[in-house]
């Protein structure tokens, strides 16, 4: 239309800690201003609070409490609930899908593009994991390793064979780093909480194993820190194979770099991961196969692309790069959304700075370890401090108090044991296609 003013679109591609700040902060710069445009994608149609998906793993919160509707977090932006097909940056667009089998595909056209997809599960082509193991990055990954622990449970509790019954209530954790420590803590002492309910189980059948490549873990804290949490987590009863990788899964437990198999048919792998590979499709400059981004967070190079968080590797000044954690990608959310403005509206950009805070780990039954502005904590006032801080960065008012709620609910009551069945119920044709496959099992 001649005359007519053309609007900026800004495409944000990925809806996790760095999306979600990025959007965020340019909704409260850009407000309902009507010349600029901010469409947000993400495969999900929520934000997940990934430092708390153990909790759900491990029933002490309700499936959904850690999770956000990104259409309640954006008050002005666009959402697009889809799935990123391809990023062409030589033509200004972005391929996106949805729909059931995602047969419907938008050309989402830009002038600001933020690349924040994040990271990927890496099994480094590992036999059996990718077919087998269990994942800890998605909400989804969480309460199906919730349904896990359960049905092991529930089949281990009527089980006849020893040995099958051992190997059901085996679980291994692979990667000694907060997600595999925390989910590790967390799920022994929700198996051991619940067995009182399952008559024919004893705290024997149970057995609890993490793996760790490195000699102490937690390698993000400090030595001392790691060597009290695996002298509390191993007075509990929780094995620490240190030195050892997992080399193989099959139908007969989980194979060690140290020459042994152990019995078990559940093991959670929290031990690589890699970029997005859409990255690695892009034409610009990747290092460790992320985006090499300057100071201001932009690719070089590419005028109008900027990208954070997991998938970009962001210089910090002192010729390291910052670490993949959900405290930077946040920041990086607000600082990149100010140097889009400054570039919109004129204006200086600002590098990216930031000190790490803290870092904190929850590792059950009340106890936890941090080092918050470099002093170290551990036991009760170390938990205390992850809660906390942790309830205080969630966002939106209505998502603490559920979780806050669950919190005190879990002083007074046991941990639900309730499954989460994805199945629909049965129609009449289905039932009589299933009743061959019955009668089958009952006869053998
Ligand atoms: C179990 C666990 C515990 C953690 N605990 C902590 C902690 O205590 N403290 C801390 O600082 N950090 C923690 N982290 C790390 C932190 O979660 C990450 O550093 C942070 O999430 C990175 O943010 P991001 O936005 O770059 O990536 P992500 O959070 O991974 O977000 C990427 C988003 O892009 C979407 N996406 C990807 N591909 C596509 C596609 N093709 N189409 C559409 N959407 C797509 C994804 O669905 C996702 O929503 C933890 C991570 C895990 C897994």
């Amino acid at each position: 239309m001649s005359g007519a003013r053309k609007k900026t679109r800004i495409v944000v591609l990925g809806g996790g800690f760095a999306g979600i700040y990025a959007m965020r902060e340019l909704e409260r710069l850009f407000g309902g201003d009507p010349e600029v445009e901010v469409t947000l994608v993400n495969r999900d149609n929520f934000f997940v609070f990934t430092p708390m998906l153990h909790e759900v793993a491990a029933s002490d919160l309700d499936l959904t409490h850690i999770v956000n509707p990104i259409r309640k977090l954006a008050r002005h932006a666009s959402f697009f609930n889809g799935e990123v097909l391809e990023i062409d940056l030589p033509g200004k667009a972005v391929v996106a899908a949805h729909g059931v089998e995602q047969e419907h595909r938008h050309r989402l056209e830009y002038d600001q593009l933020v690349l924040a997809l994040g990271a990927v599960t890496n099994f480094f082509g590992i036999p059996g994991l990718a077919e087998r193991a269990f994942t800890m990055k998605t909400l989804g990954d969480a309460i199906a390793l919730r349904n896990r622990a359960i049905d092991s449970m529930e089949e281990a509790d009527y089980e006849c064979c020893p040995d099958v019954r051992r190997r059901m209530m085996t679980f291994v954790v692979a990667g000694g780093g907060f997600a595999g420590v925390e989910t590790a803590a967390a799920l022994h002492d929700f198996v051991h909480e619940a067995l009182h309910h399952y008559p024919h189980l004893r705290p024997s059948d149970v057995r609890m194993v993490l793996v760790h490549p490195g000699k102490v873990i937690l390698p993000e804290l400090s030595e001392k820190l790691g060597l009290y949490a695996q002298r509390k987590l191993s007075a509990r009863g929780l094995e620490i194979h240190l030195g050892t990788r997992v080399l193989g899964f099959t139908a007969a437990g989980v194979e060690l770099s140290d020459g042994t198999t152990i019995p078990s048919a559940n093991l959670v792998w929290t031990a690589g991961t890699s970029p997005n590979p859409l990255i690695a499709k892009l034409p610009c400059m990747l290092e460790r196969g992320r985006i090499a981004v300057n100071q201001f967070l932009q690719v070089p190079d590419w005028p109008g692309v900027w990208s954070l968080g997991d998938c970009a590797l962001v210089p910090d000044g002192r010729g390291g790069v910052y670490p993949p954690t959900a405290q930077h990608a946040s920041r990086q959310g607000k600082t990149l959304a100010r140097n889009i403005a400054a570039e919109i509206r004129g204006g200086r950009k600002q590098p990216f700075t930031f000190k790490t805070l803290g870092q904190l780990a929850a590792i059950g039954r009340r106890t936890g370890v941090a080092n918050v502005l470099g002093m170290n904590f551990s036991g009760f006032v170390a938990w205390w401090l992850w809660r906390t801080i942790y309830l205080m960065k969630l966002p939106r008012f209505e998502r603490k108090v559920r979780v806050g709620v669950d919190w005190t609910l879990d002083l007074l009551f046991t941990k639900d044991l309730v499954q989460c069945p994805t199945q629909r119920a049965m129609s009449v044709g289905a039932v009589e296609a299933e009743q061959p496959v019955v009668a089958e099992r009952i006869a053998s």
